[in-house]
């Protein structure tokens, strides 16, 4: 996958800071310590394989819109490698961020396309169903 045409990362960093990076033994949750604010990454150039392969389900999805864009709803889609959920993980800052109405109206889409959605904060998990019931998911 590459980046949609016309879309791109921007001010967003909001994978810097909710992945969990081995390589950096960087933990889920916290922003990287190479993540330097309004520049960008400080290690680019070098920066492990994981970084440069990922690419969240905004940035690489046309029918995803600006008013879905990590950085303003606080709220990263992803596709996870291992279970082929459909994940919205949120910003740390704004727990409750998956229950915006517009992110929330895009979960309920994906789990009506077939897909398992499931919405992460922190420790805690959901899963939402196709007629928008959602419970405590481990
Ligand atoms: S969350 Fe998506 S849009 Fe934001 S920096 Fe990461 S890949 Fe780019
Ligand atoms: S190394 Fe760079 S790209 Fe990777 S998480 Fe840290 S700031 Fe982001």
């Amino acid at each position: 996958m590459t980046a949609v045409p016309g879309k791109s990362c921007g001010a967003c960093n909001l994978c810097c800071q909710i992945l969990d990076i081995d390589e950096l033994e960087k933990k889920a949750g916290i922003l990287c310590e190479n993540c330097v604010n309004g520049s960008g990454c400080a290690i680019y150039h070098t920066r492990p394989q994981v970084c440069r392969d990922f690419e969240c389900e905004w940035l690489t999805e046309r029918s995803l819109p600006a008013t879905l864009k990590p950085d303003r709803t606080g709220t990263l889609f992803l596709i996870c490698p291992e279970t082929d959920q459909y994940q919205a993980v949120t910003d740390p800052k704004q727990p409750k961020a998956w229950r915006h109405p517009l992110v929330f109206k895009h979960l309920i889409a994906k789990a009506k396309e077939g897909h398992v959605v499931v919405a992460k904060s922190g420790m805690l998990s959901w899963r939402v169903y196709p007629t928008g019931e959602c419970a405590p998911w481990t």
